[in-house]
């Protein structure tokens, strides 16, 4: 029998109607679902770094993993449904594994969806910039970013850091479940100018479902009162400092309240592009970072995709990476609107990997992502939760 958590493709017949994936059959000796297989103890299974060379993207850095897993459920995010639920690392044996790369380096990089909610985070912090350390987290939530957690991050060398409300306005943080208020992310704001960082990013998505044109707007006035909070220390430093708007557009993916909706049409994104850009050109230091439809679409074909995708990977190969080629004619071949939504009463091309959530549980998040309505995290202790099927 197959090894438990092996997805092996050619052990399952895809079925096809009308052009649309309809299931996978498993053939004899086949599991009918694939259970994902995860750790529930990460004390024992240390997971760090063991090449530190130059010819990698973060060059030197050696990474720990603080945790695994979120309890935050942004609806838009793979972690914190599939990957969960949250487990941690042991403090002593991540700052066990940063002094064992000390010899050899003085920056650390924190990997995990949210590094923050580690119980033990702003302990291991301090301790990694006492030994001398520039730590580098992967993200951090708004609500972690206090000013003694920036003053840290500052003083170990960060010099740029990244506010992620994601959603421009309450009703659509609300859509998303990412529930900080707008003062918040001042205060947020307001702790990184303080701390004299000159540089900041902030993660902005579109094309959400529910999102209206008000949204768009809000998401303008957000931008411009996260600079007015800047410009005081600006000018006292005596120098210009800037804010990059990373503008990203949804793309559903599987496993989460979103999996059963459309990428949202490209003209109406357009609109609510140059809306918001119309809104910041204006203001200066400001600048909006957004990507091609193109490369929303490729994404969404794959993260949609049944093994027709596979086809597309291909054609793209063949063509030495020409997707604007390779895209429309697997579109039509295949029949694919990247924009419709899927049916949530039909097998999706991911049905057979079982995360452990329960798809009642996404559907309901689906509707109150519908009514605007935040959820709530899993419970510090995950004791008597039961609601997303995984504990
Ligand atoms: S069952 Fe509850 S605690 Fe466990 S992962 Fe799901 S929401 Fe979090």
């Amino acid at each position: 029998a197959p090894l438990p958590g092996l997805y092996l493709p050619a052990g399952y017949e895809a079925r096809f109607r009308e052009g649309r994936f309809a299931g996978l059959e498993p053939r004899p000796g086949f599991p009918e679902r694939v259970e994902r297989q995860w750790v529930h103890d990460l004390a024992p299974h240390p997971t760090h770094s063991r090449f530190l060379t130059p010819e990698t993207v973060f060059r030197d850095m050696p990474l720990l993993e603080p945790s695994r897993g979120c309890p935050h459920p942004c609806r838009f995010c793979t972690a914190g449904y599939a990957d969960n639920p949250p487990r941690h690392h042991p403090l002593a044996r991540l700052l066990g594994e940063a002094e064992a790369a000390r010899p050899h380096t003085r920056r650390v990089g924190l990997v995990a969806p949210s590094p923050g909610d580690h119980p033990a985070f702003g302990d291991l912090v301090a301790r990694l910039v006492a030994q001398g350390f520039e730590v580098s987290p992967s993200s951090i939530r708004i609500d972690h970013l206090t000013p003694e957690v920036v003053e840290l991050l500052v003083r170990s060398g960060n010099r740029s850091l990244t506010l992620a409300p994601e959603g421009g306005s309450d009703h659509l943080r609300g859509v998303i479940s990412k529930g900080f208020t707008e003062a918040q992310i001042l205060a947020a704001a307001e702790a990184l100018a303080a701390a004299g960082l000159h540089r900041v990013k902030l993660y902005l998505m579109v094309g959400l479902p529910e999102e209206t044109e008000a949204d768009v707007a809000a998401a303008g006035e957000l931008v411009a009162a996260v600079r007015d909070r800047f410009l005081p220390h600006w000018r006292r430093a005596g120098r210009a400092g800037s804010i990059t708007v990373s503008l990203n557009q949804l793309v559903p993916k599987p496993h989460t309240p979103f999996q059963w909706e459309g990428l949202a049409p490209f003209e109406t994104v357009a609109a609510r592009i140059a809306a918001l850009r119309a809104r910041l050109e204006p203001l200066g230091n400001v600048r909006l970072d957004t990507d091609p439809p193109l490369t929303v679409a490729v994404e969404a074909a794959l993260s949609r995709g049944d093994r027709r995708a596979a086809d597309l990977l291909l054609a793209a190969a063949r063509d030495r990476g020409r997707w604007r080629r390779a895209l429309p004619a697997w579109l039509a071949a295949t029949g694919t609107d990247l924009h419709a939504p899927l049916d949530p009463k039909a097998p999706l091309p991911w049905s057979h990997v079982a995360t452990g959530l329960i798809t009642p549980y996404l559907a309901r998040e689906a509707h109150r992502a519908r009514l605007a309505k935040v959820s709530r995290p899993c419970p510090p202790d995950l004791v008597g939760c039961h609601k997303c099927g995984i504990c």
